[in-house]
């Protein structure tokens, strides 16, 4: 077999992977490292997430160590947790007809099942250094037979000041191996780790222009938790698409499942609560397109292989960069066009901020689409208060009453507060105007001012009450 990667020395088995998950040609980095990697070069590569780096090494790992060793032969140190999952379930799914096994670890999980993992036997760790450094204290990690090391998200894991724990670990490892170390920016510390830990060390860097990402088209929605169900429909009623939803938790996959089986969509959940046969027949419906909608916790997304999947919504918006691009990673492949679009509550926002710093991509802010006319809305949309109160969790109303009603500033903030039965700390500003006023009041009482208030009267005059959506 003659591909785009074995001309690279990728071996038949590894491109047949490749192919399996539905990669055409090497990314830029793949074609830069692979070659070198494969020779045994030391290098350090200047590459973000995003641009297929853990392909790069991934490929180069699996080639040069045997399968079924049961002493790992080589260790992947990565920042974070999710990272050092995803790393281990790329490795997994290149390995699929070369059977390495490839074991994750790190902390805030229970170190006997990773223990219990590594006795069973591991060729390669996914590991961040605190943990790694644990286990080797612990004598449970044999780091005798490594004779491959990466360093991924190198500048990240000196940011989070692992400097000291990969120092340990480097000097606890065989000084004959190979040692490649990633980085999104190359700063004087990174350099320094590198001469001091690699053998004369080529560097590589590639432009960022060419992300595997790139034929996915990266949107967000800015919208309160209670309407984000409503949003949904809206999306799915009109674009129509394959889809994805990731949810947080299994709780909220559950709850979305109902909501949307309830209204007619063909929609299947799934999530590690579920027996492995129903996960696989969930599955395989989505393939086959019997359901046009999974909705997924990241854990049950994983090792997940589908093709034609033109939509990915993170109906949660995931709180690290990396489960976001892994999600994102979903559609778009295979030379086709995807899209991803994430629901962002106010207090999100920043999120997509340092998403677009940290992966250098715009995300752009893009509107619920609009409903055909004359159509209905599947789902309501209701008053969300979190999403419109300012950062004290006031929202305004406009009141049909003022000045020409003998109203000031302590009369409507008086009236207010019996009608609606509100304490006055509980009012804030209070706006005058001739015919109309606007009053601040705390969220939690906002729907007694749209219930309670116009039930009531002033001087005779029915009231009424509008919210003011917009933020102050
Ligand atoms: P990474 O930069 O390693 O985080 O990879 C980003 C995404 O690109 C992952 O979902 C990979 O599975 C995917 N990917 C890596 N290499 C390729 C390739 N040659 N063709 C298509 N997708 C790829």
């Amino acid at each position: 077999m003659i591909s785009n990667f074995t001309t690279l020395g990728v071996s038949e088995e590894i491109a047949r992977a490749m192919e399996d998950m539905g990669w055409e040609e090497p990314t830029p980095i793949q074609v830069e490292a692979i070659p070198l990697g494969l020779k045994g070069t030391d290098m350090f590569a200047q590459a973000q997430t995003g641009t297929g780096k853990t392909g790069a090494f991934g490929s180069i790992v699996l080639q040069r160590i045997e399968a079924g060793m049961k002493i790992p032969a080589a260790i992947v140190l990565v920042p974070t947790r999710e990272l050092a999952n995803q790393v281990s379930e790329e490795m997994e799914k290149l390995s699929k007809h070369t059977g390495h096994v490839c074991v994750p670890i790190y902390g805030g999980a229970s170190i006997e099942g990773q223990m219990k993992r590594l006795e069973k036997g591991a060729d390669v760790i996914a590991g961040t250094p605190g943990r790694v450094k644990d286990m080797i204290n612990r004598r449970a990690l044999n780091l005798s037979k490594i004779s491959m090391v990466v360093l991924d998200e190198a500048d990240r894991m000196l940011d989070m000041g692992f400097i000291e724990d990969i120092e340990d670990i480097l000097s606890a490892m065989p000084r004959e191996r190979q040692t490649l170390l990633f980085s999104a920016t190359m700063p004087e510390d990174i350099k320094r780790l590198a001469s001091d830990y690699m053998r004369k060390p080529k560097e590589i860097s590639v432009s960022r222009d060419e992300m595997v990402l790139d034929l996915t088209k990266q949107y967000y929605i800015s919208v309160g938790r209670r309407n984000k169900s409503w949003a949904l429909c809206r999306i799915l009623d009109i674009d129509k698409p394959k889809a994805i939803i990731f949810c947080q938790t299994k709780r909220m996959v559950d709850i979305l499942d109902e909501r949307l089986s309830d209204l007619k969509y063909k929609a299947e959940a799934i999530h590690g609560d579920m027996p492995q046969s129903k996960r696989e027949k969930v599955l395989r419906d989505f393939k086959d397109d019997k359901t046009d909608i999974l909705i997924a916790t990241d854990v049950a997304a994983r090792g997940l292989d589908i093709d034609d999947i033109s939509y990915v919504v993170n109906y949660d918006m995931p709180d690290d960069v990396d489960t976001y691009i892994h999600r994102i990673g979903r559609t778009g492949r295979a030379g086709k066009e995807g899209v991803a679009v994430s629901f962002v509550t106010s207090e999100e926002e920043h999120l997509v901020r340092e998403f677009e710093l940290r992966t250098e991509m715009t995300i752009e802010r893009r509107d619920v689409p609009e409903a055909e006319e004359g159509s209905r809305d599947t789902i309501r949309r209701v008053v969300d208060y979190d999403q419109i109160s300012d950062v004290y969790g006031m929202v305004r109303f406009e009141l049909n009453l003022g000045k020409r009603d003998g109203l000031g500033k302590v009369g409507l903030s008086d009236f207010v507060s019996r009608a609606a039965r509100i304490r006055d700390v509980s009012i804030g500003k209070v706006q005058i105007g001739d015919e109309s006023s606007v009053v601040e009041v705390h969220k939690e009482f906002g729907n007694r001012m749209t219930m309670d208030v116009p039930k009531t009267r002033y001087n005779g005059k029915k009231v009424y009450v509008r919210v003011i959506q917009e933020k102050a």
